[in-house]
């Protein structure tokens, strides 16, 4: 085994990228990035019950979309190919035969019926639901006669039953387990294809992985792991667990409280500088606590030393502040880019280059997703409609002065210019004699439909001559 550092991601093709599964990715990225080791990406499609269309795809492009570029994998290829399991079954095959052949897996004939039945029978004697291993020990004959039968058998691990097993990982420190906690794990299946432990400790031996970066869910899947390790005479990797995530009431993050997929985030309007920024600090924490990072600075940044033991809440008010602060600090011109698609789904045709952006400054300073971005664009793309309350601002007679006095004064100049504004703000001070509360909220009004919202100057840039005109007018009686 060489002595490079080299981590990978490993998952399953199930559904769209879990935020938990992009916290997994960002660390084996980071890590790699951080001690110049390699990136892989290999993907566990073993159980092809679970496997859903257009995982994969989903995958590929979230990872794109983050940033995060792997050096081995399945589009990219690499020197430890190929990076689907679903394509090494061959491979899986002739290291489960080693297995048998140490004695350290046997074949297992009982039925699902069987099973059943055992199990059944364990739980009226309070015991756990544990195979209990009652084909460890077939004789050559009867393996033979099942053989000859074409009975149908899997390969079970045939795990110690006594003593307990004790190792380290870089998060969670010492840890153990009792061998009788730890089943005689399946291998390979009924239908010849391996399991998810066979293959993930295959592979990681094959692909000279040296760091297994992952969520704690698979703790307590080492003991199995290690024990095929073990078996093979293989070296194992250094073990590393990354705390649960939680929903506030600190039960696991799970798709019942609402959206997990990074995807369904990022329709939201979360920025992927975000989410990413968000999920490294999930469970990892920087030395002197800053909590706002770019890519590039976590890979200089992170260390597995400072990752946490307890569980992570994933708090979504923090991530929406965060975003807020992301929208309104990014540069404008990036804003508006992420922002056009939610336009263009509005409906809201942009009239000009200059006007967008204007438009999308005044809404990023009042939003904390760019899915509301265009709620504060409605007023310049849609009839207004007024409240009772806004009717009777618009009525008074100070209000119809004004609007007046605006539309003789516009109607025949060239054209609707901040100087021209600022002049006819201060002339309907002093020549109207309408000031503060009478003056700002009912044109603001009239042309927006709200009486707090953007500087007139730019509203009336953003809808132009001919609409302020128009608007104006309908303000009229
Ligand atoms: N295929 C597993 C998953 O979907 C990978 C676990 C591991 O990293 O070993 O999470």
């Amino acid at each position: 085994m060489s002595n490079e550092i080299r981590v990978r991601f490993a998952p399953s093709p199930t559904g769209n990228l879990h935020v938990g599964s992009l916290r997994t990715a960002l660390y084996n990225y980071l890590y790699a990035k951080k001690v110049g080791g390699k990136f892989i990406l290999r993907i566990e499609d073993t159980d092809q019950t679970r496997y859903v269309d257009g995982a994969v795809e989903n995958l590929f492009t979230t990872l794109k979309a983050m940033g995060l570029e792997y050096d081995e994998g399945p589009e990219k290829g690499g020197e430890y190919g190929p990076y689907y399991q679903s394509k090494r079954t061959d491979i899986y095959n002739k290291y489960v035969q080693e297995l048998l052949d140490k004695g350290k897996a046997y074949r297992c004939f009982c039925t699902p019926e069987d099973l059943d039945i055992m199990r059944e029978e364990r739980k009226t004697k309070g015991l756990d639901t544990r195979y209990d291993g009652r084909c460890r020990n077939l004789t050559e004959h009867k393996i033979n006669e099942h053989l000859e039968n074409n009975d149908k058998f899997v390969i079970r691990l045939k795990i110690p039953q006594e003593g307990e097993i004790t190792f380290y990982d870089v998060v969670r420190e010492k840890v153990t387990f009792p061998w009788n906690m730890v089943d005689d794990q399946v291998l390979v299946k009924s239908d010849g294809l391996p399991t998810y432990h066979l293959a993930n400790v295959v592979d990681d031996h094959l692909m000279e992985i040296s760091h297994v970066i992952r969520g704690e869910e698979w703790l307590s899947s080492v003991p199995k792991h290690l024990y095929l390790y073990e078996a093979f005479g293989w070296k194992p990797p250094k073990m590393c667990h990354l705390p649960l995530l939680l929903n506030s009431d600190k039960s696991k993050l799970s798709k019942r409280q609402g959206d997990v997929a990074v995807e369904d985030f990022l329709n939201k309007g979360y920025l992927p500088e975000t989410l990413l920024n968000f999920v490294a600090l999930l469970g990892w924490h920087a030395p002197n606590n800053e909590e706002f990072y770019t890519l590039s600075e976590l890979e200089k940044a992170f260390s597995l030393k400072r990752i946490n033991k307890s569980g992570s809440v994933f708090d979504v008010e923090k991530l929406n502040w965060m975003n807020g602060q992301y929208l309104r600090n990014t540069d404008l011109k990036v804003i508006g880019e992420y922002a056009r698609k939610y336009f263009e789904k509005a409906g809201y045709h942009i009239p000009n280059e200059k006007h967008y952006l204007e438009l999308v400054d005044i809404a990023r300073s009042r939003i904390h997703k760019l899915d509301e971005v265009t709620e504060f664009a409605k007023p310049f793309f849609s009839e207004l409609e007024f409240t009772d309350d806004d009717k009777e601002i618009l009525k008074t007679e100070s209000s119809q002065i004004l609007f007046k006095f605006w539309i003789d004064n516009i109607i025949d100049s060239p054209e609707l210019n901040e100087e021209l504004i600022n002049e006819l703000l201060k002339r309907s001070a002093q020549e109207l004699e309408i000031k503060g509360k009478n003056l700002y909220p009912p044109l603001r009004l009239a042309l927006y439909g709200s009486a707090h919202g953007p500087e007139l100057p730019t509203i009336m840039d953003i809808l132009e001559k001919e609409k302020v005109v128009e608007r104006f007018k309908n303000a009229l009686k």
